[in-house]
């Protein structure tokens, strides 16, 4: 399961972040809410956990950005103000459920299991299918003719933008940056690698290579 954490508070995201990996979750970590919002309608997470109060905008700017962007990705704040009227202003405009800090670790887990359980139930219509590639959200797995391939979340994250832009060429500027937003560190032939990886694992068609522009998937 992938989580993004979007909190600016950098030791408490540091705790987070360990505290989860424990669990056998993997956390990204942004901490300002532009960042947040163009990583989750790129890629979108398991989960997104987020602080209300950001440096640069307002949780609650984030969470209805994400929503607008029909985004579904369950959405847990975070809340430090004594208010209550932020949390429900968040629940109203589309978070699923929040925690006031502080809080234990226990409780977070108890509510990312409820999350997950929400996520699981659903995941199946979130599979990407093109020909006999199936795309598992949930997993990160690709599927083909009924084999399963687990991915690295970077091949993930590519094959995924390939397959949800199908017929579409994307560019090695486009794809490098949503690898870079992502933490990776990009060096100059870091993309090529990974759909080298890729067409091991999927077969050497699927992904076309457009000579000096980018790479595309076909729509079948
Ligand atoms: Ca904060």
């Amino acid at each position: 399961m992938q989580i993004l954490l979007v909190e600016d508070d950098l030791s408490l995201a540091e705790g987070l972040q360990h505290a989860l990996a424990r669990e056998g979750i993997t956390v990204n970590h942004v901490s300002k809410g532009k960042e947040a919002i163009h990583v989750v309608v790129s890629f979108p997470p398991d989960i997104v956990i987020l602080d209300l109060g950001l440096p640069d905008m307002d949780g609650l700017g984030v969470i209805s950005h994400i929503r607008k962007n029909k985004i579904t990705t369950p959405i847990l704040i975070l809340t430090a103000r004594d208010s209550v009227e932020d949390t429900v202003s968040g629940l109203d405009i589309g978070a699923d459920d929040y925690l006031a800090k502080p809080f234990n670790m226990p409780e977070l887990l108890a509510r990312i299991r409820v999350l997950e359980r929400r996520i699981s139930t659903t995941a199946e219509s979130n599979d990407i299918r093109i020909g006999p590639v199936i795309l598992e959200t949930s997993s990160m797995q690709v599927i083909i003719a009924g084999k399963e391939t687990l991915l690295s979340k970077s091949e993930y994250m590519l094959l995924k933008t390939l397959m949800q832009n199908a017929g579409r060429i994307q560019t090695r500027n486009n794809l490098e940056s949503q690898l870079y937003s992502w933490g990776e560190e990009v060096n100059s032939n870091a993309l090529e690698v990974h759909i080298h990886h890729l067409r091991k694992k999927i077969g050497i068609e699927f992904i076309k290579t457009i000579r000096g522009v980018g790479y595309t998937v076909n729509k079948i």
